[in-house]
């Protein structure tokens, strides 16, 4: 039934979690106004965030429930129409006598599989859904910047305008005159999806008894290319239809004291990812020479895949970032405001599942929003109980993402006993 007054909805964060969320309260007859920090990622003048250039993450069933109850039918055939199947994990390793192996470990034995996509795309495909629904505005390059959760009122620091396109014209419609300009903003609920550095966390924090816990591992990572198979590249036996080695899978090449990966992308190259503890890497920046020889000794066969010169470069150019993983509880604060994915439960990427946890986050919410009443008490109402529900979920998953560390670089060749330990130990 049509509200009589529509609920006046502040998503703040247009990652794929605020896109998804904004697309759900939309689809409910909401007034949607989302803020976001950066500009349009689809103009192609936007610098992904923290990265120099799109990750691939796996989207598993968890996200993809998430996006098939989001009223709009379409979005998963556009999703899918852009990701590759990974069946399961092959594992890299060389024998004592220098033997290159591939093991496939398969996901399931029914056949079913995560898949890969590209992140910036899945949050472009999000961002197209959104705008196709009147009732949602668009607000880049706004920086939260204070809310008062009682008097319901949010402040943003718009800032300057993006630089111009080559035609001259404004990269987007959200334009300033270059000058930074407090905007205020008025909600009935705010949804904080600004990621692991929640602004929307932080102030939330004022009006609620919010226990939080925030950590660093002491692992590093840094993104890797593996080109489409050339007429003279490196290859391993299981390349096929243009891909240097298996596009059916997540690769995993494990070593004591890190981890390299490598996901398929639609253009048949590879997004790797190495983790290695922070000492490694203060090491090898020191003399970036010795990165093909390291690689070598842990990685076998990955150099070659990516290319000596290309892999020292990549080295260099792109930057090494470190891995938080957040805890906290309540996530919501009496019928005014709520977080939801890395700016509630921000975890380590070794299980898979930031992503599609923040997605779930949303599917989870709306479900309680829906069962009470759209009145401030209804929606107090569902937002403790979405707390209740989620925060468990959020911090068991936090967990398993630190275990599965262990699990990805050891416990692929490990007896299970070694991997508890470890577990233990950590
Ligand atoms: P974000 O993606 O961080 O988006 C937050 C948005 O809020 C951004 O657009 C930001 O610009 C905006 N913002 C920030 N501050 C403000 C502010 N003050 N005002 C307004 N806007 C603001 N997850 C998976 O499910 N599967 C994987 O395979 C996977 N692999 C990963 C690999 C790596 C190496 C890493 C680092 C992460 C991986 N993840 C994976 C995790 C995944 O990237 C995150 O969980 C996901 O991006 C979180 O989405 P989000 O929308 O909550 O936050």
């Amino acid at each position: 039934m049509a509200e009589a007054k529509p609920t006046k909805c502040l998503v703040v964060g247009a990652g794929p979690v605020g896109a998804l969320a904004a697309l759900y309260a939309a689809r409910r007859g909401w007034d949607v106004d989302v803020y976001e920090l950066r500009g349009d990622l689809r103009d192609a003048s936007t610098t992904p965030l923290n990265f120099t250039k799109s990750i691939n993450l796996a989207l598993a069933e968890r996200g993809i429930n998430a996006m098939r109850h989001s009223g709009s039918p379409a979005l998963l055939d556009r999703v899918f129409a852009e990701a590759v199947p990974m069946y399961g994990r092959m594992v890299h390793s060389a024998s004592s006598a220098g033997t290159l192996t591939e093991e496939s470990q398969q996901y399931d034995v029914h056949g079913r599989f995560n898949r890969a996509v590209d992140r910036a795309n899945l949050n472009k495909l999000l961002l197209d859904e959104v705008e196709t629904l009147p009732n949602v505005k668009l607000h880049f390059n706004h920086k939260l910047v204070g809310a008062d959760l009682r008097k319901r009122k949010a402040w943003f620091e718009r800032k300057a305008a993006p630089p111009q396109t080559a035609d001259g014209a404004q990269a987007h419609q959200d334009q300033t005159d270059g000058r930074e300009q407090e905007v205020e903003v008025d909600f009935d609920l705010m949804l904080g999806c600004d990621g692991a550095h929640s602004n929307a966390r932080y102030h939330m924090m004022k009006f609620v008894r919010m226990s939080y816990e925030q950590s660093y591992i002491d692992t590093l990572w840094c993104e890797f290319t593996i080109p489409p198979a050339g007429p003279t590249s490196a290859t391993t036996p299981t390349a096929k239809d243009g891909f240097a080695t298996s596009p059916d899978h997540l690769h995993i090449w494990p070593c004591d004291h890190g981890l390299f990966i490598a996901i398929p992308s639609i253009d048949k190259s590879f997004t790797c990812t190495l983790f290695a503890p922070s000492a490694t890497f203060a090491t090898l920046e020191q003399d970036p020479a010795t990165i093909t020889q390291f690689f070598q000794t842990r990685f076998p066969n990955a150099a070659d895949l990516i290319g000596h010169a290309e892999l020292r470069q990549q080295f260099e150019q792109n930057p090494h970032l470190p891995l938080i993983s957040i805890k906290c509880s309540p996530h919501h604060y009496s019928s005014t405001g709520v977080i939801l994915g890395d700016a509630a439960h921000a975890m380590v990427p070794f299980y898979g599942q930031g992503m599609n946890a923040g997605l779930e986050d949303v599917r989870v919410l709306f479900q309680h929003l829906d069962a009470h009443p759209s009145t401030p008490a209804g929606r107090t109402a569902a937002l403790d109980a979405y707390s209740t529900e989620r925060v468990p979920d959020a911090h068991a998953v936090n967990d398993l993402a630190l275990a599965n560390y262990w699990e990805m670089h050891s416990g692929v060749r490990s007896p299970l006993t070694l991997i508890r330990k470890k577990v233990e130990e950590f």
